[in-house]
This record gives C-alpha cells, structure tokens and sequence, in this order.
C-alpha cells in the first residue's frame, strides 16, 4: 500500500480542504445551533463531485476511488461532522445503486444523487424495534400487479425530510435475513410520510427523521438488485459505510486537536502558556498518536476496498477505532479548555456533541466487535 497520495487523491482532498474551511466550516457553529440542514451546500458539494467520489464519471460522479472518498469526507468532516454525514449517505446510496442497479436505474438515479438535483440520499435501514438485528425489521413490500407496496416505519433515517432519492429495505418473505429486499423510493411518493425531526444530543445540523409507509405504492422497476438479496446489499453497504465513518471520526478529532493546540498556546496560567505544563503536552502527544493510528486503519480498509480485496474485518476496526478515539480525543479537548471548553464559544464541545454518535450508527462499536471476532476465528480456522 501507498502512503503518498496519488495526483487525482491531492487534487480531491485539496478541493474538499479549501470548500471545508471556505464554506462549511465558518457556518457550522450556526449549522447546529438552528438545527439547520445545509442543503444549499449538498448542491455545491455535487458540483465539485463529492457526492459521488467513487462514482463513475458517465453517472456523474468523481470516480476517484475509495482512498479520496476518505480524505473528502476526513475534510468535511473537520469542518461540520453534520454536513459529512449526509455527504456520506448519499454517496453510499449513489455506490449502492452503482453496483446492483439496473441501466436503466443506474441512469434515473445516480446522477440525480451525485449532482445534488436529490439534495442528499436517505439509507432507510432501522425500524423503532431494531437496529442492531438488520434481520428482524418487520416493514413489508407487497406485489401488486406491476407495483410494490410498502407498510411500516423506519427510524433515524438521515436526511430523510430532503433526500430526493432513498434506498429502503422492507420484508418480502417472512425467512428472516432471507426474505429481505431493497427498494429505490422517492421522496413526495404518496404514502411515503416523514415524521418530526429527532431533537440530538450532536450533529444537530443533520436531518434525522421517522419515516412511515402507508400503502406507498412504487413500480415494480423500483426493486434493487433480486427479490431475497436485500439483507446482502445491506451489509456490503455497511461495510462501505463503515469506513466513511472512520474517516468522520478522524476528521472531528483533528479539528479537535486543532482547536486544542491554538487554545494551549493563548490561555495562561501560573504565569505562562499552558500548552508549556507537561500534563497538557502529554494528553496532545497522546491525541496525536491516536488520530494518526485511526488515520491508517481508515485508509487501509479504503485501500482494500478500492483494490477489490476483501475489507469487512478492516473496516470494522477501522470503525470500532475510529469512533471510541474520537470520544476519547475530543473529550480531552474539552479537558484542555478547561470551563471555556463546557460553552458553545469554543467549538470542541460540538465536537464532542458530534462524536458520540460515531460510535452507535453504522454499526455499534458491540457490532464491529462481533463482526471483527467472526472474522479473525473465520481465517483462523482456514
Ligand atoms: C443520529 C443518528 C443517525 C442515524 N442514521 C441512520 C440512517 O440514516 N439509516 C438507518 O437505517 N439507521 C440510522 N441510524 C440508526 C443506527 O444505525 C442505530 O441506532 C444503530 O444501528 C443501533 O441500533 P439501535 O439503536 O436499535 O440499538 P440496539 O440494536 O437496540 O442496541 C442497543 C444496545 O445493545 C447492544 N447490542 C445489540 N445487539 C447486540 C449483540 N448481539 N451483542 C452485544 N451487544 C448488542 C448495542 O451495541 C447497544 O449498545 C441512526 C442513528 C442515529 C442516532
């Protein structure tokens, strides 16, 4: 594996670097204190191609690969960890229909995710009973005639008031994982109804929502992928998924240290800077350590993904890591500001806010836990 990045990988991340700190990051503050959803920014960040990074360039995307994807959203994210997250679900959406859509899918869709025209796309996986166990949501799609119709609810679905185009999961065989199928809905389908935005705790400039079924009725031509192959598409969108939130975590957590480092250098106590007492330089030393081996286990999956080899059990860890670093580095920022850090003058207790999630969504870090174990006994036992 590299470590130097690539022209087309520089170029990318230079763009996201400049659009980050030029646009996102100086409303982000003000994106999570009104709880206001960026929309206007999904449709600049379709024209610089980051909705669809690893999208081919005929459907509209960057087709920069996986490793870009990453370094995209590591900059986003440092920006507004709200911003990156809807970034992100839509360019899982868009990778999603890419791989199992039909032509003719491929050609309604994609573009509309990866140029923004959508806004954003919705991954409407979790019901209000289930997360964790995928396999036991209870939403059903029903055949009729040349239509599906879908009954039941969804929860947590991110940008799911907005998202132009969702892919969804629903029950078309009562055989657990089995009979699950995937569904491309669009947003304003009669039926499809979008409950009360969540009140979070971070990533406040998200959109998190309920959705509800009511006889929502989609052509039959909606399917993705077979009818029984949904739980599959599923879990290799997760895979994918996960690493785009390692690269989230790895953002917040710099734009935590950075934080941390200028604050050090201005507040005085005792007399002098207090980035010059021991106990401080030790906590950034030990913060540093932590994004940077984050950093590496995100790209490395990224890596694999992009080369086509396998990546489950590396984007787990990716995940697993990435995420409770980011609690822990962002909490020792905090620590660093001492009261300044606990008020919304300084940004570090948005990050912290921003964190907490990494280590729940796509996967809790108990999940990625289970799923690096089976993965390790699996190629023990070849
Ligand atoms: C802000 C936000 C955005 C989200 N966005 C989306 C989205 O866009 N689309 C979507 O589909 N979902 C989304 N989610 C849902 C998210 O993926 C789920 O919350 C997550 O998968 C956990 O599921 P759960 O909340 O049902 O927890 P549960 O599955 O009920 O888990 C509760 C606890 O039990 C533990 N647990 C469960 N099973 C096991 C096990 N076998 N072994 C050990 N421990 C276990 C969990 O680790 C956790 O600690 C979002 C959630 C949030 C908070």
């Amino acid at each position: 594996m590299e470590l130097e990045l690539n022209e087309t990988q520089a170029l990318i991340r230079d763009s996201a670097r400049k659009f980050a700190r030029e646009v996102v990051a100086p409303r982000a503050r003000q994106t999570d204190r009104e709880e206001r959803f960026p929309a206007d920014v999904y449709k600049q960040m379709g024209e610089l191609g980051f909705l669809g990074v690893n999208v081919p360039a005929e459907l509209g995307g960057a087709e920069a690969g996986v490793v870009a994807y990453t370094l995209v959203v590591n900059e986003i994210s440092q920006a507004c960890a709200a911003t990156a997250v809807g970034m992100a679900v839509t360019n899982m959406c868009a990778e999603l229909i890419c791989a199992y859509g039909t032509e003719a899918q491929k050609k309604k869709f994609v573009p509309r995710l990866t140029s923004g025209e959508a806004i954003a796309g919705a991954f409407a996986l979790s019901e209000p009973h289930t997360g964790s166990d995928a396999s036991a949501l209870k939403t059903t799609a029903v055949r009729q005639g040349n239509q599906w119709v879908l009954n039941g609810a969804k929860q947590w679905i991110s940008s799911g008031a907005y998202a132009g185009v969702m892919v969804v999961w629903a029950r078309t065989a009562n055989t657990g994982s089995k009979g699950l199928s995937c569904f491309i809905v669009e947003q304003g389908t009669p039926g499809l109804i979008v409950g009360k935005p969540e009140d979070k705790m971070g990533l406040r400039g998200s959109n998190t929502v309920p959705l509800t079924f009511e006889n929502c009725a989609i052509p039959a031509e909606n399917l993705l992928a077979k009818e029984g192959e949904g739980f599959k598409l599923a879990m290799i969108a997760l895979d994918g998924g996960r690493i785009g939130i390692s690269a989230q975590a790895v953002g917040v957590a710099r734009a935590a240290i950075e934080a941390s480092c200028s604050y050090v250098k201005d507040r005085k106590a005792f007399g002098k800077p207090i980035g010059e007492f021991q106990a401080l330089r030790f906590m950034l030393a030990d913060m540093q350590v932590q994004v940077e081996a984050a950093t590496l286990l995100s790209l490395r999956a990224a890596y694999l993904k992009e080369t086509k080899q396998p990546f489950t059990r590396e984007a787990s860890m990716a995940k697993l890591y990435a995420s409770e670093m980011a609690n822990r580095v962002c909490d020792k920022a905090v620590q660093l500001h001492g009261g300044y850090g606990y008020i919304d003058e300084f940004p570090v207790e948005r990050y912290l806010r921003d964190a907490r999630v990494q280590t729940i969504y796509e996967g809790t870090s108990e999940i990625q836990r289970l799923v690096i174990a089976r993965e390790i006994l699996k190629s023990a036992a070849a």
